[in-house]
């Protein structure tokens, strides 16, 4: 099992060590980690979500009004939920996330109408939400954004295309960023709440990745959207995306961590079984070498994860700099801590449905969604720019 001391680190209140402690036993009897994502993986997340809704897990997500568990949405929660589950299925870590990435824009920025709508339903497992921002000309230049929504009399509508939207095609709504032109660039855009079987919504493709799950391009096409399912107000679209992924971000870090955990273990266990010239591999110094640089990655991914969390929970209300470290740090550790368990595998760690062999599959993704690693050295970097002031070096 993995190291657990970092539960007792200062950012945590004995509220969060004990839902880490409740969420690992109950994973271990409800989630199989060795189960992965092959098939139908729409009815395996939408089985994870029932499930996870059942037993109250997606509570976290949603704030206590709606039927959360606390006030506001607290993100070393969803950060420990996300490590938690990230050891065990990629696929339960990942169908938890959505939930929360899907409706965070309608918990922070939505009316109460909107709320009482859609935040109840999602945290009992019942509607699927989904986040939909990228456009295939518009990735990480999100003010490239050319899908529309213009104003008719009570409706926008709204026409363009959307692509990479996890939960597309199984989604019972989206969060969808649309222009509608207060501004050039950033400033014009709005955030909406679109029902999937709205007229004129339609899944464009599936998206077939290398870690499957719920994938898809969607299109707009003369799609009609009551004016009340804006999200906060017109011009404001930038501003609430980036919002909600100033709490996501760290909990992508966390997610990663996750993965790094797993893998580190599953390195630990296979060097202490396996021999070669006589001895088990955890006795060759080389290989305690690299298991001295997974455990200082996993350690060093965990801090700055679990520092942006408590510093959104306790501190500041954005945390731009914090959350981008967060990311990008246990993202990119994670892939290094991956690689190398599999490496330590030699020739099993490359066979398809071992841990390791997934893993390494599920870890690629998170380096590029929610900003990439290039996207968050440039956030970061500008924050540490104008810490420093804007006046010549
Ligand atoms: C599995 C998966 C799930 C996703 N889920 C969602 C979702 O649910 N909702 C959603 O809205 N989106 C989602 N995305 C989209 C994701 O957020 C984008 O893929 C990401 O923002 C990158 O955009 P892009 O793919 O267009 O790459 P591009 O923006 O074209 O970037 C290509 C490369 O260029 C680099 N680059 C770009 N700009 C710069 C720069 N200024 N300097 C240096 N390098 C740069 C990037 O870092 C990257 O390496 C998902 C993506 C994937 C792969």
């Amino acid at each position: 099992m993995s190291d657990r001391t970092y539960l007792s680190w200062p950012f945590f209140d004995d509220a969060h060590r004990a839902l880490a402690e409740k969420l690992q036993a109950w994973a271990e009897k409800h989630i199989d980690a060795d189960a992965h994502a092959e098939g139908n993986v729409d009815r395996q997340c939408r089985d994870f979500v029932t499930l996870l809704g059942r037993d109250g897990w997606l509570r976290y997500v949603v704030p206590k009004a709606y039927g959360g568990h606390v006030d506001k949405l607290d993100v070393r929660s969803l950060c420990l939920i996300r490590d938690t589950l990230g050891q065990r299925n990629a696929l339960a870590e990942f169908a938890f996330a959505m939930q929360g990435l899907g409706s965070a824009s309608i918990s922070l920025f939505g009316s109460d109408e909107l709320r009482r709508k859609y935040l109840p339903d999602i945290c009992q497992g019942k509607r699927i939400a989904a986040f939909a921002l990228s456009e295939p000309d518009a990735g990480s230049d999100v003010a490239a954004m050319k899908t529309t929504a213009r104003l008719d009399g009570d409706h926008y509508v709204i026409d363009g295309t959307k692509t990479w939207i996890s939960n597309g095609g199984i989604a019972h709504q989206y969060v969808l960023f649309a222009r509608t032109g207060e501004a050039p660039g950033a400033k014009g855009l709005s955030a909406f709440v679109i029902d999937a079987d709205t007229p004129g919504l339609a899944i464009a493709e599936r998206l077939d990745v290398i870690a499957p799950h719920p994938l898809a391009t969607l299109s707009f096409k003369n799609c009609r959207v009551p004016k009340s399912h804006l999200l906060g107000k017109p011009g404001e679209g930038f501003k609430i995306a980036m919002a909600t992924l100033d709490i996501f971000r760290s909990t992508v870090g966390a997610a990663a961590l996750g993965f790094a955990r797993r893998a580190l273990d599953e390195a630990v266990d296979y060097a202490k079984r396996r021999e070669a010239f006589g001895q088990k591999l955890a006795d060759f110094q080389l290989t305690q070498a690299k298991l001295a640089d997974m455990a200082v990655d996993v350690d060093a991914a965990a801090l700055l994860v679990y520092r942006a969390a408590w510093t959104k929970d306790k501190v500041a209300d954005r945390v731009t700099r914090e959350a981008s470290m967060a990311k990008l740090y246990a993202t990119e550790a994670a892939q290094r801590v991956i690689d190398a368990a599999v490496q330590i595998h030699g020739g099993v760690g490359v066979v398809s449905g071992r841990a390791v062999e997934r893993l390494y599959r599920e870890i690629r993704s998170l380096r590029i969604y929610e900003g990439t690693t290039e996207i968050q050295k440039l956030v970061i970097a500008g924050q540490v720019l104008a810490a420093h002031g804007n006046g010549p070096a």
